[in-house]
């Protein structure tokens, strides 16, 4: 029984609210929102919309190159253009280093990171050869310092963290049952940069954990990234871990990831060219399984659709398996208008 501090009476035992969810929507801002991340962040709000998860827009400008002037404006401008909306944010990573770097001094103290300033030749050299299919080397355990407790002090070089043996595993609400062992397949890997900021995977454990994130739909290239992240909110104590949706990648015709060697397929140039949105919701909706892809199609593809329509109809258990594969033909229909 809870008392009411106000009038000391008794009140009544108040139902737990069902956990709030909360979702985001985490463009890199490399100025380059392509249809495949564009079918990827309308599936997400689409999904958010329906079931009434609160959608947070991240921005995550740390990894990689600097992010040129303008682009994040460029970015927000075309995730609207194409009718995505969203509750709160934008929250720029970049604007506030402090959660990382606490982070970092929770898992120095704990010894669960040291740093590191090998090279990539030097770490190549200790390693073993790339497993078959892989292009990522494993970090060698020989190369890990001996366990002890440090301080986060030095934030000018590479901080990796120590991966434990054992698998991983999760179930992801798309691409089922999941297990990895980044033990393996890994190694140790960077949880802050040389460049004085987190690497990719501590920001995004970060972020998600104090956003309060509780699914996560994103790109199927991902799906054993989310391995790391699971051990980093283990290390971290964050919790609870958050519901994973990976989507099939949007290949070109080459079967590579959609990149310029399959065209200008940015969002910007096709608006630019006078291309409407419903026509690349159209196209995005097929490549869902909304409507029917031809030549199945039974007639015309369907010229036009509103984000609205779009929210409506989709349903995660038609979206192919497969990844979709962009054709000459898709780009000449999105500009056949
Ligand atoms: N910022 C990443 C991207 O644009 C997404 C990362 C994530 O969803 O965890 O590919």
């Amino acid at each position: 029984m809870n008392v009411d501090p106000q009038n000391h009476r008794q009140t009544k035992p108040q139902p737990t609210p069902p956990q709030a969810q909360v979702t985001r929507l985490a463009p890199s801002p490399t100025g380059a929102l392509h249809l495949g991340n564009a079918r990827t962040f309308l599936v997400n709000w689409a999904l958010a919309r329906r079931y009434g998860w609160r959608i947070v827009l991240r921005i995550e400008d740390l990894d990689g190159p600097r992010v040129k002037p303008g682009v994040i404006e460029q970015t927000i401008d075309l995730l609207s253009w194409l009718g995505i909306d969203w509750d709160e944010g934008p929250i720029v990573q970049s604007s506030d280093l402090t959660p990382y770097r606490a982070a970092m001094d929770e898992l120095a103290r704990a010894g669960r990171v040291y740093p590191c300033d090998l090279t990539r030749a030097q770490i190549e050299a200790a390693a073993s050869a790339p497993q078959e299919g892989s292009h990522e080397v494993v970090f060698p355990r020989t190369l890990r310092p001996g366990f002890h407790p440090r301080e986060f002090s030095k934030d000018d070089t590479n901080w990796r963290f120590v991966v434990e043996d054992g698998p991983v595993a999760y179930t992801d609400q798309f691409a089922g049952a999941q297990r990895f062992e980044p033990a393996r397949t890994i190694g140790d890997f960077v949880v802050w940069t040389m460049r004085g900021q987190p690497s990719y995977q501590l920001a995004v454990v970060v972020d998600d954990a104090r956003q309060g994130i509780t699914q996560i739909i994103r790109g199927d290239d991902l799906l054993e990234s989310a391995a790391r992240q699971l051990l980093l909110y283990r290390a971290l104590g964050l919790g609870p871990e958050p519901t994973y949706t990976h989507l099939p990648l949007v290949r070109g015709h080459d079967g590579k990831r959609l990149a310029k060697r399959h065209g200008d397929t940015r969002l910007d140039a096709y608006r630019a060219a006078g291309v409407s949105r419903e026509r690349i919701i159209a196209l995005l909706a097929r490549w869902c399984g909304i409507t029917p892809s031809p030549p199945t199609a039974p007639t015309a593809p369907l010229t036009g659709m509103s984000p609205r329509d779009f929210l409506t109809s989709l349903d995660l258990s038609r979206i192919p398996r497969s990844d979709v594969v962009f054709t000459p033909e898709d780009d000449r229909w999105l500009r056949a208008c």
